[in-house]
C-alpha cells in the first residue's frame, strides 16, 4: 500500500484496511475544504495519527482508558503542535494499552483490539500499537507515539516500520497524559528514516511549559541522514544477544549490524554488564511514578459509570475501580508499595542509585563507540493472547528497550529482515545523549544499503 500524502489518499486507506487492523479508536472530522490551497509549509495536508494519551483539540484525548472516555482536550500537546504549524492534519486518534502499560496493544480499556497488519493474528505491538500498525498498513504518513520504556520502538519493530525515541528531553512532555514523568518521551512512526528525522526535527527543542524540556541545541536530522558513516565505530552489546533471545531474530540481528561494515563502519563487541537489572529498575521507577501520575483521576468529570454512592470516598472506590484495567490497577499497587514508608529506600532509592549506574555505564560505552545496536525485541510479533494472562512474561519482553530509557538515551528502531513467518524484525540503534544526528545517520546508512524498505503488509484475505 502507497504511503499516503494527502487526506484521501488516507482516508482511502483507512477504508480498505482499518476494518482490519483496528489502529484507531476514532478518526477525528478533517475539513478538506478548508485545508489552505496555497502549499505554504513543506507538510501541508500531510495525514497523520496521534496516540490516544497526546492532547489533541480534535477527538479524544483518553489514553484508551474508561476514566478518560470522553475527554477532550482543549489545547494541543507542544510535540504536536509545532507540527500543525507545519501544516499536518490530525485524521484520528491511535489505540494503546491504557496509560501506556503494556507492549501489546491489549492492555486497553476502550475497544477496538489493534492486530498487527503483517499477520492480523498476531498482537501490533504496545504500547503505542495503534500508532504502528497504522503507519505500516498506509493508512497515515506519519503517526505520533509515546515511549516510556519501548512503547515506539517495539511496536515499530513488530509492525516493520521506523520508530524514534529522542533523548529524555529532547521533546516537550506538555500535553502527554504522564505514565513516568522521568522516562516519557514523545516519538515519531513513519516508513522510512528520513522522514522521522523531518518529523522530530520539527518536534524538538526547548518548550516554556515543560521545564524538564532541554535547551540544547536541536541538530540537522535531515542533514544527517545523508552522512557518510564510514570510520564509526558501532559497539554491538552481548549482554542482548545471551539467554532469552529467539535464534532467528537474533541471526537476523547479527546480520544487518554486520553489514554496517559493507558502507564503512566498524563494529565491535562490547560489554554493558548492568543489562539484566534493567527490567527491575525501570519496572520500580516507571510504576512508583505512576501510581502518584494517577492519582490525580477521580473519574468525576469524563467516566460514564452511574452509581447511586453518596459518599465521596465511596465515590472515588467505585469510580476507580471501574475506570482503571487490571495492569494500570497493578502499577498502582507496586508503585504505591514501592514508596511507602520502610520500603522507599530499599525498593525505590535502590533502582534509583542502579539507574544511575546504568546511565554510567552507556556514558562509558561511549568513549570508545558512536553507536550502540543491537535487537529491540526477543521476539517477532507474538500471537494476540498469548501474554496477556501473564504480567510478568509481558514485562520480560522489554529487557531490550527499557534500558536506553533508564538512561534517557535515543534509540531507534529500523526494519531489519523479516522471519520465515514473514513478519518483521527491528534493528535498534542507539547513540549518546543529545546526539540525534549521529543515530539518525546510522540507521539511514543502513536503510539505503537494503531492501526491506520496500516491503509492505498485503491486505489479509
Ligand atoms: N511495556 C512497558 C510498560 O508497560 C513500556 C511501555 C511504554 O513505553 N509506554 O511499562
Amino acid at each position: 500500500m502507497k504511503t499516503p500524502r494527502t487526506i484521501q489518499e488516507s482516508l482511502d486507506n483507512i477504508q480498505t484496511w482499518e476494518p482490519h487492523v483496528n489502529a484507531f479508536l476514532e478518526l477525528c472530522e478533517v475539513d478538506q475544504e478548508g485545508l489552505p490551497a496555497d502549499v505554504a509549509g513543506l507538510l501541508q495536508g500531510l495525514p497523520i495519527a496521534v496516540k490516544a494519551n497526546i492532547a489533541t483539540t480534535s477527538g479524544h484525548t483518553n489514553a484508551s482508558s474508561k476514566i478518560l472516555k470522553n475527554f477532550k482536550s482543549p489545547f494541543n500537546a507542544t510535540a504536536l503542535q509545532r507540527l500543525l504549524d507545519a501544516g499536518v492534519v490530525v485524521v484520528g486518534k491511535t489505540q494503546e494499552d491504557e496509560f501506556g502499560m503494556g507492549a501489546s496493544s491489549e492492555n486497553n480499556g476502550l475497544p477496538p483490539q489493534t492486530k498487527n497488519p503483517w499477520d492480523v493474528s498476531r498482537v501490533a505491538g504496545g504500547s503505542s500499537g495503534g500508532s504502528a500498525a497504522a503507519v505500516a498498513s498506509g493508512e497515515v504518513f506519519m503517526a505520533l507515539g509515546t515511549d516510556t520504556g519501548g512503547s515506539v520502538r517495539q511496536p515499530a519493530s513488530f509492525c516493520g516500520v521506523v520508530g524514534v525515541k529522542p533523548t529524555y528531553g529532547r521533546v516537550s512532555r506538555h500535553g502527554l497524559l504522564a505514565y513516568g514523568s522521568s522516562l516519557d518521551q514523545a516519538g515519531v512512526l513513519t516508513r522510512r528514516v528520513a522522514d522521522a528525522a523531518h518529523m522530530l526535527e520539527i518536534m524538538a527543542g526547548q518548550d516554556v511549559l515543560d521545564a524538564t524540556s532541554s535547551p540544547e541545541r536541536v541538530g540537522n536530522y535531515v542533514d544527517a541522514c545523508k552522512k557518510d558513516i564510514a570510520g564509526l565505530k558501532i559497539g554491538m552489546p552481548k549482554e542482548f544477544f545471551a539467554e532469552g533471545i529467539d535464534p532467528e531474530v537474533k541471526t537476523i540481528v547479527q546480520t544487518a549490524i554486520y553489514s554496517l561494515e559493507n558502507v564503512g563502519a566498524i563494529v565491535q563487541e562490547i560489554s554493558l554488564p548492568l543489562t539484566p537489572a534493567a527490567i527491575a529498575v525501570y519496572y520500580l521507577i516507571a510504576k512508583a511514578e505512576a501510581s502518584s501520575n494517577l492519582a490525580r483521576f477521580d473519574g468525576l468529570r469524563y467516566e460514564t459509570s452511574d452509581t447511586d454512592t453518596q459518599n465521596l470516598i465511596e465515590y472515588y472506590k467505585h469510580v476507580r475501580g471501574f475506570g482503571f484495567g487490571e495492569e494500570v490497577k497493578r502499577a498502582i499497587l507496586m508503585g504505591t508499595y514501592a514508596l511507602s514508608s520502610g520500603y522507599v529506600d530499599e525498593w525505590y532509592g535502590k533502582a534509583s542509585k542502579v539507574r544511575t549506574l546504568i546511565r554510567k555505564e552507556y556514558e562509558e560505552a561511549f568513549q570508545s563507540v558512536d553507536a550502540i545496536a543491537c535487537p529491540v525485541s526477543p521476539e517477532a510479533a507474538f500471537p494476540l493472547g498469548s501474554k496477556s494472562a501473564d504480567p510478568l512474561a509481558m514485562y520480560l519482553a522489554d529487557a531490550y528497550t527499557v534500558p536506553m530509557s533508564v538512561a534517557g538515551l535515543p534509540a531507534m528502531s529500523v526494519p531489519c529482515g523479516m522471519t520465515k513467518n514473514s513478519l518483521p524484525v527491528g534493528l535498534q540503534i542507539i547513540a549518546s545523549h543529545f546526539k540525534e544526528e549521529r543515530m539518525f545517520s546510522v540507521a539511514s546508512a543502513y536503510e539505503n544499503a537494503q531492501t526491506w524498505k520496500d516491503l509492505t503488509p498485503t491486505l489479509p484475505k
